[in-house]
């Protein structure tokens, strides 16, 4: 028997995580949203770190909370119920335990679990995307030889890795990073690998620090390895395999994590606009009374309860077959960030000409839903690449 219930410990998960959302973070979104000088919002992290969010599926012998890997999809939402920037950020230090936990051994184990789980709040980052190699980096099976220009050169038994990687999650702050690279400029996929390479190592660098419409507490930048040497452990998993590590693990973890991450968002605008067509009076009436808005609210509803299914269901199937499923994997994202759009651009219409203003919350979930669009036309291209 199917079962879509929760269980009492992940009915918690989400109590402190909605909790967390709304009395810590919503409070200080919009603030941080409009900050020009764009300054990360550290305190929040720490604050996450210390109540053990950020190492939540890190086993609690490394530091972590050891929770299910499901947990997180319920987690992902009420974070980005909270700030859908934060959401993306802790969700990037979660990706890279869970890769770490699947293909890591002991060493690596020992020395970035902890770390990741720490109480100061360390951060990580996954550095795939370059300036020349957008989705191209991103396809294991469409790869064309020579496309990652991030270069790893053997040298004794350490590596030497030259390149610059763009719109890097958690760019600039991360203690670690994990980076694709090609051993050998005009490889194809099968010289990929993915290193290990400390946010302190020498010649790591920070370029442009993006200043982007949405998500804006999130910090994207371009980092620069220049002759960055890291010794043969940090290698991940094994060599030849970092593009089949990036679509299997990264993109099919991330995928239903984007789709939860946006329901969060399609949630906070329809709380808001049925807050609103209850009390907005027009018409004799609130507004919620014409049936033409609660129409609306009904598709929103609905929107939001598809999406988090799918999103909950490409998860869940990636737990039981990790890389079995990106197919689910890509319609969750695909789905879920389309609806989230679709909720925020209703929830704008709920409010009529306040829904423009920028002092409006919905104003910024529509911007938020938005960043999580890239990059849905290679989500539908790879699922007609493989129609059944
Ligand atoms: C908020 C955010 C966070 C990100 N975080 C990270 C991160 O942590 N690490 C990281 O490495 N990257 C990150 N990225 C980068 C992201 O993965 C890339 O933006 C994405 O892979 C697309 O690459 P691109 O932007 O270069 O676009 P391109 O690949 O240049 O695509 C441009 C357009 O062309 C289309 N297109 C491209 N190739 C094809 C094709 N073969 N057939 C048909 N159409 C095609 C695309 O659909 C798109 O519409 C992030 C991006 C965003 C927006």
């Amino acid at each position: 028997m199917v079962n879509f219930s929760l269980s009492e410990e992940e009915k918690g998960i989400r109590r402190m995580l909605n909790e967390f959302a709304v009395k810590e973070i919503r409070p200080r979104a919009a603030a941080v949203d409009k900050d020009p000088e764009h300054r990360f919002d550290w305190e929040i992290v720490r604050k996450a770190a210390r109540l053990n969010i950020l190492g939540m599926p890190v086993p609690e012998a490394y530091g972590g909370a050891g929770l299910p890997l499901f947990s997180l999809a319920i987690a992902t939402e009420e974070l980005a119920y909270g700030d859908a920037g934060i959401s993306s950020c802790i969700g990037m230090n979660w990706l890279n335990e869970i890769m770490i936990i699947l293909e890591g051994n002991q060493y690596n184990y020992e020395r970035y679990l902890p770390m990741l789980s720490a109480q100061e709040g360390n951060l990580s980052a996954n550095a795939v995307t370059e300036p020349m190699a957008g989705s191209d980096a991103w396809t294991y099976r469409r790869y064309l030889p020579g496309a990652l220009r991030t270069i790893a050169r053997k040298d004794g038994s350490d590596y030497v890795i030259n390149g610059v990687k763009a719109h890097v999650t958690n760019g600039g702050l991360a203690d670690l990073y994990l980076a694709l690279a090609s051993l050998d400029p005009n490889g194809g996929r099968d010289a990929s690998a993915y290193f290990y390479v400390p946010g302190d190592a020498p010649g790591v660098s920070v370029g442009m620090v993006e200043d982007k419409m949405g998500q804006r507490v999130l910090q994207n930048a371009e980092v620069i390895f220049t002759d960055v040497r890291v010794p043969a452990e940090n290698l991940y998993g094994e060599e030849g395999k970092g593009l089949w590590y990036v679509e299997n693990i990264h993109h099919s973890l991330s995928g239903g994590a984007v789709g939860a991450s946006s329901i969060g968002i399609a949630r906070a605008a329809y709380d808001e606009a049925l807050a609103y067509a209850k009390e907005r009076v027009q018409g004799g009436k609130p507004i919620i009374e014409h049936q033409s808005v609660s129409f609306k609210l009904a598709d929103m509803s609905t929107l939001i309860e598809a999406g988090r299914t799918l999103a909950w269901k490409a998860i869940w199937a990636n737990i039981q077959n990790l890389g079995g499923e990106p197919r689910l994997s890509r319609m969750a994202r695909v789905f879920c960030t389309e609806a989230a759009v679709k909720v925020t651009l209703e929830a704008i219409q709920l409010f009529g000409g306040y829904g423009f203003i920028k002092d409006c919350l919905i104003e910024k979930l529509l911007r938020d839903a938005a960043l999580n669009l890239c990059p849905n036309d290679i989500n539908r291209l790879d699922l007609a690449e493989n129609l059944s």
